[in-house]
This record gives C-alpha cells, sequence and structure tokens, in this order.
C-alpha cells in the first residue's frame, strides 16, 4: 500500500468562499473542531484516474487544512487482482460475471498483504474510511467490527448481481456505517447508511475558469474545427459509459446536421478493461473523420477544462454510473447535458431543466438534435446547471458532509445496534 499524496498537501477553505456564502467557513470550523489532531485515514485502490482519486486529492487536503491529521493510501495489487475486482465492480453494477473461489482467496491475500504492510496504522487510526470494494475486506482481516471505519461506495448499486453482493455484504457489514452516492443504492445492512453525493472542485486545473484564447488553443492541438457543434464525452473507456452507444447516436444526428463528436478518456491504474474498450471504440470509427478518439494521459487536465468548455453539449450516456463527476464538470461550465437516466446522472440532469435524461440511442439522438435546434434553451439549461452545482455539488458540501460523517462515527456505533434504512 503507497500513500497516494504528499504529506505537505493541505488546503485552506478561503479560496472557495468565492463560490460558496462566508458562513460555510464557520459551519466547517465548527464541524471540524471534535476532530482537530484526530487521524483519518482513506484507503482505495488508486491514486489517478477515476472520480475517487479525483476527490480524494481535493477532500484530503481540505480535511488536513481544518486540522485532522487526513491521509491517503491507495491499495497494492497485481494484475490478477484488478481483474478480480474489475469483474466484482461490473457484477455489482448488474452484470453477469462469474468470480471463482480461487479468485476471492487471491482478493483476500492481496487485502491481508496490504494490510500487514500497515496494521499499525489502521489500528492507530481514529477513523478509517475505504472507498469501493477493492480494500472492503481490510476491517474483516483485521479481525474485530469498528464501529469507526465507514465503507464509502461510489458504484452503482441499484441492481447487484447477488451472489457477489453477498459476499461484499459480509465484509462490509462490520463497519460502523456505509455512505452511498444517491439513496437508491442502499441495501440491506447492519449498520446505518449514509447518503454523500460527491462533487467538484472549482479551484482545480479542471474546473477553473479558462478564457478562449486556452480553449482554442487545446482544441486546435487536437484538430477541432470551430464552424461546427461539438459533442463532448469525457470518460474512461468502459462499457457502462456506453461509448458505442454515443457513436451511434452522433450517426443519427449526423443524418440530419454536421457536428464533430470528441470522445475522451485515459485509464485508470484499477481498470484493466480500458485499453479493451478504447481498441473496440477506434475500429468503430476509424473511417469517420468527424468523430475524435483521444486518449489522454491522467494529468490532462487543462485539456479536459478545455474540451469541456469548448463542448456545444456535454454527453455522459452511461448505462450504470455512481454520481458522473463528468457530468458536474459539464454543469459547472455553463454546458447543457445529455445523460444515461441511470444512477448519479439523475441527481444532477434534471429532465429538461439542466439537461435531458435519456434512455436509448435513438433518445440521445434526438435530445442531441434538439440541443442544436434550440440554442437559447441549451444555453438557459446550462446557466441553471451551474447554479445547480453551486448550490449542492462543490467540494465544500462534501467536506461537511464529512465531518457529519465522523460525527455521526464517533458516536459509537457498532454493527448490530443500528437503524436499518430498508
Ligand atoms: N477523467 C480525466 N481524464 C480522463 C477521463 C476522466 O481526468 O481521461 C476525470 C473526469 O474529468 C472526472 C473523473 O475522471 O473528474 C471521472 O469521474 P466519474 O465520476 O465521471 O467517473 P468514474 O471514472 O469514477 O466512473
Amino acid at each position: 500500500m503507497k500513500a497516494a499524496l504528499a504529506d505537505g498537501a493541505v488546503l485552506a477553505v478561503e479560496p472557495y468562499l468565492d463560490h460558496v456564502p462566508r458562513w460555510v467557513e464557520n459551519e466547517l470550523q465548527c464541524l471540524a473542531a471534535p476532530f482537530r489532531g484526530a487521524s483519518v485515514v482513506h484507503v482505495n485502490a488508486t491514486a489517478v484516474g477515476g472520480g475517487v482519486a479525483e476527490i480524494l486529492q481535493r477532500l484530503v487536503p481540505l480535511q488536513r487544512g481544518l486540522g485532522l491529521d487526513a491521509h491517503w493510501f491507495a491499495i497494492d495489487g497485481d494484475a490478477d487482482f484488478f481483474r478480480t475486482t474489475k469483474k466484482v465492480h461490473n457484477a455489482l453494477q448488474g452484470q453477469e460475471q462469474t468470480i471463482s473461489p480461487a479468485e476471492w482467496d487471491h482478493y483476500l491475500e492481496v487485502n491481508r498483504a496490504n494490510l500487514a504492510e500497515h496494521e499499525a496504522v489502521f489500528r492507530r487510526a481514529d477513523f478509517v474510511i475505504v472507498h469501493d470494494p477493492q480494500p472492503a475486506a481490510l476491517l474483516t482481516l483485521l479481525g474485530q467490527p469498528s464501529g469507526r471505519w465507514a465503507w464509502r461506495c461510489h458504484i452503482d448499486l441499484s441492481n447487484p448481481q447477488r451472489g457477489t453482493w453477498r459476499y461484499l455484504r459480509d465484509l462490509v457489514n462490520p463497519y460502523g456505517a456505509s455512505v452511498f452516492s444517491l439513496a437508491a443504492f442502499a441495501r440491506r445492512l447492519d449498520h446505518p447508511q449514509v447518503v454523500i453525493p460527491p462533487a467538484i472542485d472549482p479551484l482545480t486545473e479542471k474546473n477553473r475558469p479558462l478564457d478562449e484564447g486556452a480553449v482554442k488553443e487545446v482544441c486546435r492541438g487536437f484538430g477541432i474545427r470551430f464552424d461546427l457543434p461539438l459533442f463532448v464525452q469525457v470518460s474512461r473507456f468502459d462499457r457502462f459509459k456506453d461509448p458505442l452507444g454515443v457513436v451511434a447516436a452522433f450517426r443519427l444526428l449526423r443524418r440530419h446536421r454536421e457536428a464533430t463528436l470528441v470522445l475522451a478518456g485515459g485509464g485508470a491504474s484499477d481498470d484493466p478493461e480500458g485499453q479493451e474498450v478504447l481498441a473496440e471504440v477506434r475500429r468503430a470509427t476509424a473511417d469517420d473523420r468527424d468523430v475524435l478518439v483521444l486518449e489522454l494521459p491522467p494529468d490532462a487536465n487543462l485539456e479536459v477544462n478545455a474540451l469541456q468548455r469548448a463542448a456545444t453539449v456535454i454527453v455522459q450516456k452511461s448505462l450504470r454510473e455512481g454520481f458522473g463527476l463528468v457530468v458536474t464538470e459539464g454543469l459547472w461550465k455553463g454546458k447543457p447535458v445529455i445523460g444515461g437516466a441511470v444512477g448519479g446522472i439523475t441527481l444532477q440532469v434534471r429532465d429538461g431543466f439542466t439537461g435531458y435524461l435519456v434512455r436509448t440511442v435513438e433518445g440521445c439522438a434526438y435530445r442531441m438534435r434538439q440541443c442544436l435546434r434550440h440554442p437559447n434553451r441549451a444555453r438557459t439549461m446550462g446557466k441553471r446547471g451551474t447554479e445547480l452545482v453551486r448550490g449542492h455539488y462543490l467540494i465544500t458540501r462534501q467536506l461537511r458532509d464529512s465531518l457529519v460523517l465522523l460525527t455521526l462515527l464517533r458516536g459509537g456505533t457498532t454493527a448490530g445496534q443500528a437503524a436499518r434504512l430498508n
């Protein structure tokens, strides 16, 4: 297990007050007061790539800025481990998968090795927040249930494959609480369940304002035409993000309108399927000059920012989605978003208000066309999106919720005592 963040990474709340009311700082200081000096350890699967790393890169330094002794570790695993955990991820999001006893054994083995390396850290920690299934076995392997541990699930658990969920549930039950992005993901568990949607940081290179010159320079570098409407989907190349569905919708649109589609994405070190899906997308679009498939390095934050700002419409046609930070990023930039009517996207895309929710390729094509036909309506939806994000999905709100979670965990809830949500 590696520390995923330099010890000196600390962020103050003050600069965020340009975006949120001043009382937010006071509220955060009050909530943080009982936890000054308390050690909070986050564990996830990867230091770069994907939404969880995106959040922890900012949340942990902000927790430190409020006086918490916060740390973040990324679990180490070999290729077999991450192949298995990707299958677990897919099964939890409803895909048919078979995970053999040997694969589960190896999963436990890797968790055990990670725990052994840092057992003292976990035993000493005041609070431990374990993100997603990859490190979920740590607490069971430690050998004692703890009300001070929370399992933070970022994935779409609305319809999990039962066998895989049952296995994971037994690992999660000894925790003090579980946290989901959406109430619809709550499961039958022996402890309290808390809903905390993720959020974006408006001050990062990915989300800060960019002038038109900088946006154009990035687009020019990618060979994007300026005279056509631009649809952009930024995502890991993952089947749940349905890149081929976006291409199919775009082709239906193009029967009526000329336009450009950009599918931009990189990998995450815990996602072994990315290259395979990228190759499929490249094959499907090889002879299509209006579709640009861009493979981006994990630190291409300026590029993502510019692409999202250059877009006429942001698309996120996911088939399953825990939350969809890219939707938040697009809305924050004042863009209407056409999103799959699943998971966390439904929190953010209010149909006809901040964008459109779609269920089919045809529906997506229809809404793409409608956004181009009614540019004023599209612009208004984008403006509402910015305000929706300001009110609900900026990181100061997530920081507050993370402190409320510690308050709940400190209350000493132990597995078995707790209220059931369903
Ligand atoms: N992202 C990125 N480069 C890429 C693909 C994605 O920086 O090539 C970022 C994206 O901007 C967002 C996060 O990774 O901040 C993806 O989070 P989301 O919740 O949308 O999806 P996840 O990958 O966690 O399923």
